[in-house]
């Protein structure tokens, strides 16, 4: 059988924000996963499949139907008979295996996404059993949703409240079951194909726009390297495996000191000052730009978030965030608010506290 080897990730040329922001969206899941705008041919696709090889293993299901002891734990119904009798016998039904890239097809349903009625059961013993979805699939590895601006609303919003939550709830009849969900998001889309919606666009961490690289030498680099990989993709990608390992080594050293990283007081006051200068009004700014900023100092190997950390995440966190349409309504709602006040002191005779 073939052996099936990504693009290594360090192997992509230029795109320096695109592989930082991946990283830190991996060291960090507070940022909530990474939006990827550009055209097609950019390596975007290329550089999640490339990620996941650098991601610490996970324990994963043994089983063909994803079953897993946290949803044994919820309910005996939603694994299988043949694993409920390992459980039963005490025997394993995950093992540590490497993380995996889902990909979420454009044409998904609900069904495809949540899970939905298991057609085999549903013919076989007429009753009603869940086939999990491509949830389910992604907790504890990278889902990769490809344009995500072309998705139907309804799973977007369910994709990215399982992202922040790390759970989703499935609802059928008197059945609703809530199931761990914790994922890394990639997103990606070509701005000429459609726009994502602001609040959406909002939802997601750091957004990098990748756009081709235009330096001549560069672009037959591109032509060279993805002519060895196609000649033989095993060497190719072992010419890169020391690299790409102390890669490895540093992402999940970076994910142990993370927690004791800390943001010296004014250093937060400048990324706010930041903030506030450039007139985003989300509060997800700066909840991005300053935990972006700690992953970037924890894959430094530092403790401590230094000025060049928010000046270096400020781009993917900060960009497309501000809203001419949120910026208007907050002040036109201020104006109307002290017109309100006014007339409630005119005529009532009570000043606003
Ligand atoms: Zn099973």
């Amino acid at each position: 059988m073939a052996e099936i080897v990504n693009y290594p990730l360090l192997a992509l040329v230029g795109q320096e924000e695109m592989k930082t922001a991946l990283i830190l969206a991996a060291i960090n899941p507070r940022l909530r996963g990474v939006l990827l705008l550009g055209p097609r041919g950019t390596g975007k696709t290329t550089a999640a499949r490339g990620l996941v090889d650098l991601l610490p293993p996970v324990q994963q299901s043994s089983c063909p139907h994803g079953c897993d002891p946290r949803l044994a734990a919820i309910s005996m119904e939603y694994i299988c008979p043949d694993c409920a009798e390992k459980l039963e016998k005490g025997e394993d039904i995950t093992y540590l295996a490497p993380m995996q890239l889902v990909e979420l097809p454009l044409n998904a349903t609900m069904d495809d996404v949540i899970g939905g009625p298991n057609p085999r059961v549903a013919l076989e013993q007429s009753r009603w059993q869940l086939q999990q979805g491509i949830l389910h699939y992604a907790h504890h590895n990278v889902l990769y949703v490809d344009e995500v601006n072309l998705l139907d609303e309804e799973i977007v919003n369910c994709i990215l409240d399982a992202a922040s939550r790390g759970y989703y709830v499935v609802r059928r009849g008197r059945l609703i079951g809530t199931f761990p969900s914790e994922f890394l998001l990639i997103g990606s889309m070509n701005p000429e194909e459609g726009s994502l919606r602001p609040q959406l666009m909002d939802r997601l961490g750091l957004r990098v726009v990748v756009a081709p690289v235009q330096d001549a030498q560069q672009r037959l680099d591109v032509y060279e390297r993805n002519r060895r990989f196609a000649d033989d993709s095993v060497s190719f990608a072992a010419s890169y495996a020391d690299e790409t390992m102390t890669l490895a080594d540093e992402i999940a050293s970076a994910k142990d000191l993370l927690p004791k990283v800390t943001i010296p007081p004014r250093i937060a006051e400048s990324a706010i000052r930041l903030i506030n200068s450039l007139h985003i009004q989300s509060h997800r700014a700066e909840i991005v730009l300053l935990e972006a900023a700690r992953a970037r100092a924890a894959a430094d190997g530092r403790e401590e978030v230094a000025e060049e950390d928010v000046a270096v995440v400020a781009p993917p966190a900060l960009r497309q965030r501000r809203s001419d349409y949120m910026e208007r309504f907050v002040k036109d709602s201020r104006k109307e608010d002290e017109r309100i006040a006014n007339g409630v002191k005119r005529i009532l005779g009570i000043e606003k506290r």
